[in-house]
């Protein structure tokens, strides 16, 4: 489903390759953890996948459509099968956690209609609905700069929701919040990926949790592909 051949991306005057011919294959119903130290690659990986980063070379092929030539344009369209948490949620603090969900519609829709805030009862219909799948019903007319970390990254997951994705991408989401919450944010993910039957790829440099949620772990080291195997095949000591 996702193949990745040969994958290099060096940063303009950088010495090293960020990713260094990184090839790998993930496939529909995979909860992939990506663990690695700090500037290992992770985060320059699902970048690249997304095409947040451009590689320098090699493919990303998603279903039979390669992604590394495809214009921005297409690129834009096709960006919304997959979607992205951060580790800084990316909200719009001032704005209610509703309207922020709804944003998660705005990559399918014409700009001017962003631009105006006009949305159908469709889609207003959805953005409940994806608040009522991350637990969030109660607080959409709450802003979001009013909301604890755990629940920001629950209108993160819920703005991505609005898109149905077929492929969830995360770059550290947990990062900023503390374990139980990670767990519970963990435990989220898990469920909707497997109701949805996604391919879920997450950086994460917690161990535990990947080894506890992931299907499958891959890690990085220096821009290279270093591990790619099963869970239980972890060692936690390196
Ligand atoms: P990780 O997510 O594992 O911490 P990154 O993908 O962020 O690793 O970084 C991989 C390497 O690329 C590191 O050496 C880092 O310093 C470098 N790097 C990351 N982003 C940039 C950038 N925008 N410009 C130059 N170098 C970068
Ligand atoms: P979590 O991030 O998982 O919600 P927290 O320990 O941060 O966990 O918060 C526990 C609960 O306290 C939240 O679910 C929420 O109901 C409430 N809460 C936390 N911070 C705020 C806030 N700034 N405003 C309103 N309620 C809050």
């Amino acid at each position: 489903m996702l193949t990745i051949s040969d994958l290099v991306v060096r940063y303009p005057k950088a010495e090293e390759n960020a990713i260094d011919h990184v090839s790998v294959e993930l496939d529909k119903g995979e909860f992939v953890c990506v663990l690695g130290k700090s500037g290992a690659g992770k985060s320059t990986f699902i970048r690249a996948i997304n095409r947040l980063q451009k590689p320098t070379s090699g493919q990303i092929s998603w279903g039979n459509t390669e992604l590394t030539n495809l214009s921005e344009a297409k690129m834009r369209y096709l960006r919304s099968d997959m979607v992205m948490i951060f580790q800084h949620f990316n909200l719009i603090p001032r704005m209610t956690v509703f309207q922020n969900t709804l944003t998660g519609s705005f990559g399918k829709r014409p700009p001017i209609k962003n631009l105006l805030g006009i949305f159908s009862e469709q889609e207003k219909e959805r953005a409940y609905q994806a608040l009522k799948e991350v637990g969030l019903s109660k607080f959409a007319h709450k802003r979001v700069e009013d909301l604890s970390g755990g629940q920001k990254q629950r209108v993160g997951i819920a703005r991505a929701l609005m898109q149905d994705p077929q492929l969830v991408l995360g770059d550290e989401p947990v990062a900023s919040l503390d374990p139980s919450t990670s767990r519970t944010i963990f435990e989220l993910l898990q469920r909707i990926h497997q109701e949805r039957n996604l391919l879920t790829i997450i950086n994460v440099h917690d161990v535990h949790l990947a080894k506890e949620f992931a299907t499958r772990i891959i890690a990085f080291r220096d821009g290279k592909l270093i591990f790619d195997g099963k869970p239980d095949q972890v060692d936690e000591h390196q």
